[in-house]
C-alpha cells in the first residue's frame, strides 16, 4: 500500500515538473510554471522519505537544514543579475551529489563482490556514466562560477592540441567504463575512481577554453549532464522519479543550449571549441575597442530629450548595458514620462539580449513592466520603420546592421532588429567600445543615430528630469 503511495506521489511529480517546463515557455506563465516545480519537488521529497530503504531520519533532518539554510541565504543575498552565478553554484551541488552517491553505491557493490554477488552491467554502466558526468558538472559548473564571478580569467586559456587533449581523456575515461561493464566481476575499483578523477579533471579542461560570456550556454549544458547523471543514478538505484526527472532536465538543458547558440547563430561547437572572444577567433583585438578616427553624433541629454518629447512613437530596445547598470526602473520611469504625453511606448526583446536567457524579460519584470508592452523580434522588426525614435540602452551586437550585411562579420546571419529603419535612433552607452562579439558597430555612424555617452541609469534619469522640466 505505501508502496503503490508513493508511486502515486512520484506520478504526480512528474506531472507537474512537465508542467512547470510548459509554464517557463512564456514569461506570463513562468511563475506559475515554478511554482507547480516547487510543489512537485515537495511532493516527490516527501513520498521518497516513506521508502522502507530509510532506517534513519537524522541525517537526512541534518542535510534539509543545512541545504536549505544555504539555499534561502543565496537566494535572499544573490540580485537578479547573478543568477547566472547561482544557476551554476547549485549545479556544482547537484553533480558533486550525484557523484558521491555513485562512488556510495559502487562501494557497496564491491563489497558484494568480496562476497561472490557480482553485479549487473545495468548497474555499473548506470553507475560509471553517474559517477563521470556527476563529477565532470561539478568542477565545470564551479568553473563557470569562477569565470562570472571574475575569480578565474573570463577570456578563453587555450594551448595547442588542447581539444584533442580533452577529447582523448573524455573517451578515455569512456573505455575504461565499457571495460567495467564488459567485466564486472575482474574490472579493478581502481578504474572506477580513475573514472571519477577524469571527470573531475575534464570538467576544469572543458571550460577552461570557453571566453566567460559563453558562460550561461555552458552552464544550460552542464544542467542536462546533471540531468543526465541523475537519470543514470536513477537506473542504479532503480528510482523512476528520478530517471523521469533527469530525462526532463537533461532533455530541456540541451534544448536551451543549442536554442541559445543558434539565437546567436553559432554553432554548438563553436561555442564548446571556439575560444569565441580571442583575436583569432573573431579577427578583432579581444580588448574591445572600437575604431578611432569615425565620426558619430554625440549629444545632449537636451539634445535626446526634444527627440523623444518630438516623438509618438518610440521603441525601446535593452541590452546588456542595462542588466550592467541596473537601469531597468529609470527605463520604466521615463517610458510612463513619455506616455503621460501621448507617446506610445514598445519594448523590443531580443532572444540573446543581455548573458542569459530571458535576461531582458527578468529584469524588466522586476521593475513591473507589463508584459503586453514586450515584443519578440519577428513581432516588431516591422514596426521600426514606423517608429519616431529608437531608444538603444546598454544594447550593442543584437542592433549592429553587419549581421545582415557583412558575411566576414563574426555575427554574420544572427538576427538582429531592423533599428536603422526608424526616424531617429539614441543609444545609450558609456563609450564607444565594442559589445560581447567585439565587433564594430555601423549603427553608431549612421547620420539619424545619437550617442549619448554615460551609464544607462544615470542617463536616463537625466533624460526624465530634463523631460520633466521642459527642456
Ligand atoms: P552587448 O553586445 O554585449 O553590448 C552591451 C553594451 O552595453 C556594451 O557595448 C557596453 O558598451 C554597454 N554597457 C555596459 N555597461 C554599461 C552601462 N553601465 N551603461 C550603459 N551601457 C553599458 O550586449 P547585447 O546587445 O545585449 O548582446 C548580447 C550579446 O551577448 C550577444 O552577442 C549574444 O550573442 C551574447 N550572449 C548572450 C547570451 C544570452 O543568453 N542572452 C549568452 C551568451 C552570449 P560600453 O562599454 O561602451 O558602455
Amino acid at each position: 500500500m505505501t508502496e503503490q503511495l508513493i508511486n502515486l506521489g512520484y506520478l504526480v511529480a512528474s506531472i507537474l515538473f512537465i508542467l512547470c517546463l510548459r509554464g517557463l515557455s512564456s514569461p506570463e506563465q513562468g511563475k506559475r510554471g515554478i511554482f507547480l516545480g516547487e510543489v512537485g519537488m515537495l511532493i516527490a521529497v516527501v513520498a521518497t522519505l516513506f521508502k522502507m530503504e530509510i532506517v534513519r531520519y537524522d541525517f537526512i533532518i541534518a542535510g534539509l537544514l543545512i541545504g536549505a539554510t544555504i539555499g534561502i541565504a543565496i537566494s535572499a543575498r544573490l540580485p537578479m543579475t547573478k543568477m547566472p552565478e547561482r544557476i551554476a553554484f547549485s549545479h556544482a551541488f547537484g553533480g558533486l551529489a550525484t557523484s558521491l552517491v555513485g562512488v556510495a553505491e559502487y562501494m557497496k557493490l564491491h563489497e558484494g563482490l568480496a562476497n561472490g554477488i557480482v553485479p549487473s552491467r545495468l548497474t555499473i554502466g548506470a553507475l560509471g556514466f553517474e559517477v563521470l558526468l556527476g563529477s565532470l558538472t561539478f568542477t565545470g559548473s564551479i568553473m563557470a562560477f569562477g569565470k562570472l564571478q571574475g575569480l578565474i580569467t573570463g577570456a578563453p586559456v587555450t594551448w595547442k592540441g588542447q581539444n584533442v587533449m580533452n577529447i582523448s581523456a573524455f573517451f578515455g575515461a569512456i573505455a575504461v567504463l565499457v571495460y567495467q561493464v564488459v567485466f564486472p566481476d575482474t574490472a579493478p575499483a581502481w578504474m572506477f575512481y580513475a573514472m571519477c578523477a577524469t571527470g573531475f579533471m575534464l570538467g576544469i579542461l572543458a571550460v577552461l577554453p570557453i571566453g566567460g560570456a559563453d558562460m550561461p550556454v555552458v552552464i544550460s549544458l552542464l544542467n542536462s549532464y546533471a540531468g543526465l547523471a541523475a537519470c543514470a543514478t536513477g537506473f542504479a538505484l532503480k528510482s523512476n522519479i528520478l530517471i523521469i526527472s533527469g530525462a526532463l532536465d537533461g532533455s530541456s538543458g540541451l534544448l536551451l543550449s543549442i536554442l541559445m547558440s543558434r539565437a546567436m547563430n553559432r554553432s554548438f561547437a563553436n561555442v564548446l571549441f571556439g575560444a569565441f572572444g580571442t583575436a583569432d577567433s573573431t579577427g578583432v583585438s579581444p580588448t574591445g575597442k572600437a575604431a578611432v578616427g569615425k565620426s558619430y553624433n554625440e549629444a545632449t541629454l537636451e539634445d535626446a530629450s526634444a527627440v523623444l518629447q518630438a516623438s509618438q512613437s518610440v521603441i525601446v530596445i535593452p541590452g546588456y548595458g542595462m542588466a550592467v547598470s541596473q537601469a531597468q526602473h529609470a527605463v520604466r520611469d521615463l517610458a510612463a514620462a513619455l506616455e503621460k504625453r501621448g507617446c506610445e511606448v514598445k519594448y523590443a526583446i531580443h532572444p540573446v539580449a543581455g548573458r542569459m536567457p530571458g535576461h531582458m524579460n527578468v529584469l524588466l519584470a522586476e521593475a513591473n513592466v507589463s508584459y503586453d508592452v514586450l515584443y519578440d523580434l519577428d513581432m516588431i522588426n516591422d514596426d521600426f520603420a514606423r517608429a519616431d525614435a529608437v531608444l538603444v540602452v546598454g544594447a550593442n551586437d543584437v542592433v549592429n546592421p553587419a549581421a545582415k550585411t557583412d558575411k566576414s562579420s563574426p555575427i554574420y546571419g544572427m538576427p538582429v532588429f531592423n533599428v536603422e529603419a526608424s526616424r531617429s535612433v539614441i543609444v545609450l552607452k558609456r563609450s564607444m567600445n565594442t559589445g560581447f562579439s567585439g565587433v564594430e558597430n555601423e549603427l553608431f555612424f549612421h547620420p539619424n543615430t545619437m550617442m549619448v555617452l554615460g551609464d544607462a541609469k544615470k542617463t536616463l534619469i537625466g533624460l526624465f528630469n530634463a523631460m520633466k522640466d521642459g527642456h
